[in-house]
């Protein structure tokens, strides 16, 4: 019998992953390999996503934008139980218009969740919009990247620090990325691929499946898959965009290589 080789890093039971999206739906369709891949390996799993998903076209059942809001974050829920993650939030910040947010009260509750959870790894969208080229997608990505730059430092937002949280140093900063382009979108510029996560067949069908719990978005099924198979389905690709420690770019199989113990 073959042995297996991993070339992946032993994880302790003290690592955490963050993840920060836009939509419900976004924590499957975009990175849910990676979650179920690192839950899978005893990571602790978190995602944090900052709209409701009420300007959404497919709205299932729902009448009104509480009841469509009810229903994404009932989908989100039963997404995240899927996908294994420890602990899943939805905030309220409105669906479609996050480049009006107000940037400090963004990024704010992000250092908050940040500072809270202290996790060692944030994943979150480039500032190309993600493949399906929607805004919010680099919107929650440029205040994710200002919440891993600032949830360290004592000079930003003190009044969380004189409430007792401590400052927090995420170690790395990916972007979702990939290295095609879906048709009939708007152009987007990714950025590179430097690290290439294999989820295999398996995890893939699970992910689809975690997808398939948002209801309300059915009719996108069918488009979805396609998407998310192109290329075979069995890896995500991810940037390295920032890192604690000074270190040359170089290509990676892992989101937790070179992470220290805190
Ligand atoms: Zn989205």
């Amino acid at each position: 019998m073959k042995l297996a080789i991993t070339r992946l890093h032993p994880i302790s039971p003290m690592r955490k992953l963050l993840c920060i999206t836009a939509h419900p739906d976004d924590e499957a369709g975009a990175f849910g390999g990676a979650l179920l891949l690192y839950h899978e390996r005893g990571v602790e799993t978190h995602v944090v996503c900052m709209t409701a998903g009420t300007a959404a076209r497919n709205r299932g059942l729902a009448e009104t934008h509480d009841e469509l809001a009810q229903l994404r974050r009932a989908e989100f829920a039963a997404s995240c139980t899927l996908l294994g993650v420890t602990s899943g939030e939805v905030l309220d910040y409105p669906d479609s218009n996050l480049d009006r947010a107000d940037l400090q009260q963004a990024v704010r509750d992000l250092v908050l969740r940040i500072r809270q959870i202290r996790p060692q790894v944030i994943l979150t969208f480039g500032p190309e919009c993600g493949l399906t080229g929607h805004v919010d997608h680099a919107m929650a990505g440029i205040f994710a990247t200002l919440a891993f730059e600032w949830a360290g430092r004592s000079d930003r937002y003190r009044e969380q620090l004189e409430q007792g949280l401590a400052p927090h140093r995420p170690q790395k900063l990916y972007y979702h990325t990939a290295d095609f382009h879906l048709p009939d979108r708007q152009p987007i510029s990714q950025p590179t691929v430097t690290a290439r996560v294999e989820i295999g067949a398996e995890r893939f069908e699970k992910k689809v499946e975690a997808f398939r719990q948002h209801t309300t978005q059915a009719p996108l099924f069918e488009r979805v898959r396609k998407n998310l198979g192109q290329g075979g389905g069995g890896v995500e690709m991810y940037h390295l965009a920032a890192t604690s420690t000074p270190r040359d770019a170089r290509q990676e199989n892992d989101l937790f290589e070179d992470v220290a113990e805190d």
